[in-house]
């Protein structure tokens, strides 16, 4: 079976693991975090890189630093995972939910204006694929209305839109490093904060509240309760493991790409015959290879390409069901305007295995595909 994802390593997590262990400090914001967070602020220029245990963490630190008060209104696409929309459910807040674009499946930024009201907090982009959103238009509507921009940059590790990072345009982005996607520690994330005025806030709430990576750095006497907060850090353990991946960032990339170059060669054929359709890059973005998607013409089609698919011992998946048609998506938010690409993209979309070590069988694969399309 060739399976859908496996976990690429570099064959120095385990070293740095037994270093940590050899120093024997182990709870968060040891060396290894703050290589790892170093490494964040140099790849994308952000203020701030603070480590998360999750993607998850890092969107709820996001909706607590942006003041989120129950009833504040976010807009986001439906079609994203579920974490994007629970950090502001989690604070009282209602998601609403507009269409996305038909070539990135990111959300369509010519219909978030019109979904703005006087409860409208924030903007969450997300990055589908590692593909930009239109950026420079939601910076734009953000700025008229005096919103906030948090980014959603799970899939977005070292993309780019126009040049910049994908992270270091809101005024703070989240990243996960979990084992699906393209640099991983099991588990893992974290806050990049562009608006320095949040630094400060961001480092009490990821540390229970109190105050204490600034007695750390000697500049207060004692460390206390401050304001409210929680436990967001991860252990050096997970940023040994996490700082391995990093050290071969590049490379990673740079390999994903060439899988990812492959398919869309061995497949131009394929959607010029109208049997799928082909992810689409616009201009502009800089893209890291974190997903290879196809798109059938019909949900009944692409049910059975997935079974065909497996039935030649190779896995493929489809995601996301759309929040706003999800049973907790109906109760705690709400659309504006149709949902009609949501819907009916993400009845047809079908991920491709997309991992570091399928080289050797990446023909094989795209074999299997092109018979199962004939
Ligand atoms: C993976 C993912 C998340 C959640 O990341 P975790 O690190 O698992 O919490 C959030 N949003 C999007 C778009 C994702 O792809």
């Amino acid at each position: 079976m060739i399976p859908f994802n496996k976990p690429y390593m570099t064959g120095k997590e385990l070293w740095n693991i037994a270093q940590a262990h050899a120093k024997g400090h182990l709870a968060g914001d040891g060396g290894f975090t703050r290589l790892c967070s170093e490494w964040l602020v140099a790849k994308t220029g952000a203020q701030k890189a603070l480590l998360t245990h999750s993607c998850t963490a890092a969107l709820e630190m996001a909706a607590i630093l942006a003041n989120f008060q129950a009833g504040d209104e976010v807009i986001m696409p439906s079609y994203t995972f579920v974490s994007t929309a629970n950090a502001f459910v989690l604070r009282g807040a209602t998601p609403v939910f507009v269409d996305i674009r038909p070539d990135t499946l990111n959300i369509d930024e010519t219909k978030i204006e019109a979904a703005i009201t006087p409860r409208t907090k924030a903007i969450v982009p997300v990055h589908y694929a590692g593909v930009s959103c239109e950026m420079d238009v939601i910076m734009d509507i953000a700025r008229r209305h005096s919103l906030l921009v948090i980014e959603d940059a799970a899939q977005g590790v070292m993309s780019s839109y126009k040049g910049r990072p994908l992270g270091s345009i809101g005024h703070m982005a989240a990243l996960s490093f979990h084992e699906t996607k393209n640099i991983i520690s099991g588990e893992g994330g974290a806050l990049l904060i562009n608006d320095p005025s949040f630094v400060a806030r961001a480092e009490v709430i990821r540390e229970k509240g109190t105050n204490r990576s600034q007695f750390f750095r000697g500049q207060v006497d004692k460390y206390t309760w401050t304001d409210f907060g929680s436990s967001y850090l991860p252990s050096e353990l997970i940023s040994a493991f996490l700082w391995a991946q990093m050290e071969e960032g590049e490379s990673i990339t740079r390999r994903r790409l060439e899988i990812w170059d492959i398919y869309h060669r061995f497949l131009e054929q394929a959607e010029r015959q109208g049997k799928i359709r082909r992810p689409i890059i616009p201009a502009g973005c800089g893209h890291n290879a974190h997903m290879y998607y196809v798109l059938l013409p019909t949900l009944a089609l692409r049910t059975q390409f997935i079974a065909r698919l497996k039935e030649s011992g190779i896995g493929s998946v489809f995601h996301y069901v759309p929040l706003h048609s999800a049973p907790f998506g109906l109760q705690a938010a709400r659309t504006h305007g149709d949902m009609f690409n949501t819907t009916d993209l993400s009845d047809r979309l079908v991920r491709l295995p997309l991992w570091l070590g399928l080289e050797e069988q990446q023909a094989e694969v795209i074999q299997s595909i092109l018979a199962v399309l004939d």
